[in-house]
């Protein structure tokens, strides 16, 4: 049987409407899950591997033969083997030239070797056409049909017409194919799968060390304190007081850390007179997850006002309105209405409210679906415009609230401020610097900046 004249055949553009051959080179659970995907796709399938005694679990209507007699069946073979057992290809290049060669194999670590796996077998197997994909599915996946979160597959190769036959195949499947370029974007994909939510990490570490900073810090102010000074138990603050105190603190806190990298690199961009130099690798890196903090801190802000709610029924609350009642009656007396206090707790409510509307405004805006329907300008819109609103709102909602502390030395407890007072300084320092920035003798050279004039042009080199 002449190899080459099948490897042109299959490379040619088929006129009729039969599925090419496919060859699946091992029969491990990605291989077996994958010939089920093709052969109800209507793909006629072979299976290579050491043993031709076809397992119980091969789809019935496949073949399994040996690794060789396989390979000559199809053009296009899909080496469903973990990488370092890719040695047994070396005796079967004469067979696989020209053949188009299926990369699917992932590392267990990021990096792992110092070529991707892809690249690899291109060196093991110097005449054939090397394509990566279907790394980032799960055979489970494939074979339990539940691929909603995963349709897409990278795809990646040298060889155009070999990419374009493996990407007909992934659409046959009904995934979708990303074509990433050559095969040098393998190591990206390869790594891909190892990636465990890479833009949350930061945000997540950073809300996890503020919680347990100010976890502690509310523990002190409000138990430890009371408990040495006054001999007064306070412990069941812990299950709500504290926790609706360290709530609104970090989603204001984060929510104004989604603003401060953009103040950071507009002060960066003055001082260097340029936009065409990079910023610090942190900065960029935290612009890169403004959403997720985003997102971090509306999750705070929406537990903050589930633990508001249940202000009224808390037994303590209970207690202390009763009490409250109980001394006026003793003392026959009857407290006026203070007016200011009544403004102060209602415009705090109100700022609250519509600081956290306008946050899950941004929200929802932020979700792949809403975002994909308005334009550029429009999301910038609700982005920056609403957000910086809804930031000024809850600071403002926080200082009505808090901002009070500042002023009676008794709020400082063992010369520590109140966490309300904490968590307003990064979101003030935020709008003042941004409210300075408005200056149009800044705003102006800013704005020429990032259309790309440079003061000292020579710096951009
Ligand atoms: P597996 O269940 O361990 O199967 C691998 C197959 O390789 C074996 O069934 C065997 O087939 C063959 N094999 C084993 N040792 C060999 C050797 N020394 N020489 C030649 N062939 C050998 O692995 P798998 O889960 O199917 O994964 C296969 C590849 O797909 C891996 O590279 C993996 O990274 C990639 N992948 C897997 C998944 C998944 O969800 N499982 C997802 C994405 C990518 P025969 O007995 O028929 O020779």
């Amino acid at each position: 049987m002449n190899k080459n004249s099948s490897n042109i055949m299959a490379l040619a553009p088929s006129t009729s409407n039969k599925r090419e051959t496919v060859c699946i080179f091992g029969t491990g659970d990605f291989g077996r899950a994958l010939g089920h995907k093709l052969i109800q796709s209507g793909y006629p399938v072979v299976f290579g591997s050491r043993s031709t005694q076809a397992p119980s679990l091969i789809p019935k209507d496949a073949e399994v033969l040996s690794h060789a007699e396989a390979a000559q069946k199809a053009a296009i073979i899909i080496i469903a083997i973990q990488r370092q057992h890719y040695n047994f290809l070396t005796p079967l290049a004469e067979i696989l030239h020209g053949k188009v060669l299926v990369d699917i194999s992932n590392n267990l670590k990021m990096n792992e070797y110092p070529e991707s796996n892809a690249e690899y077998l291109a060196q093991l197997v110097p005449g054939a056409k090397v394509v990566k994909a279907f790394n980032t599915v799960s055979a489970w996946a494939l074979q339990s049909g539940t691929l909603d979160a995963s349709r897409q597959v990278f795809v990646c190769g040298d060889n155009m017409q070999a990419k374009q036959m493996v990407m007909d195949i992934v659409r046959s499947l009904g995934l979708t194919p990303l074509d990433q370029g050559s095969l040098l974007a393998a190591r990206e994909i390869e790594n891909y799968p190892l990636q465990l939510f890479p833009m949350w990490k930061f945000p997540i570490f950073l809300s996890l060390g503020l919680t347990a900073f100010f976890f502690f810090y509310c523990l002190i102010y409000n138990v430890i304190y009371p408990y040495v000074q006054e001999n007064q138990d306070f412990s069941f603050f812990i299950a709500i007081t504290i926790a609706n105190q360290i709530c609104p603190t970090l989603a204001l806190i984060l929510l104004a850390s989604v603003y401060l990298p953009g103040i950071l690199a507009a002060i960066i961009q003055l001082y260097r007179g340029t936009k065409y130099r990079r910023f610090p690798d942190w900065l960029d890196k935290w612009m890169l997850c403004r959403k997720q903090l985003g997102l971090i801190a509306l999750a705070f802000a929406s537990l903050h006002v589930l633990y508001t709610l249940v202000t009224p029924i808390r037994s303590f609350i209970k207690w202390r309105t009763s009490s409250q009642t109980i001394s006026q009656a003793l003392n026959n007396e009857t407290e006026p209405l203070d007016n200011t206090n009544a403004w102060l707790g209602d415009s705090y409510l109100a700022l609250g409210i519509l600081g956290f509307f306008l946050f899950v405004l941004l929200g929802i805006t932020s979700l792949p679906s809403v975002s994909n329907s308005v334009n550029w300008r429009e999301f910038r819109f609700v982005q920056s415009k609403l957000g910086y609103l809804s930031l000024i709102l809850c600071t403002a909602h926080t200082l009505v609230y808090g901002g009070k502390w500042f002023l009676y030395p008794s709020s400082y407890r063992w010369y520590l401020p109140h966490a309300y007072m904490l968590a307003l300084i990064i979101p003030c320092i935020v709008l003042v610097v941004k409210f300075v920035l408005i200056f149009p003798c800044l705003d102006k050279p800013l704005t020429r900046i990032r259309q790309g004039w440079e003061r000292n042009p020579q710096h951009s080199e």
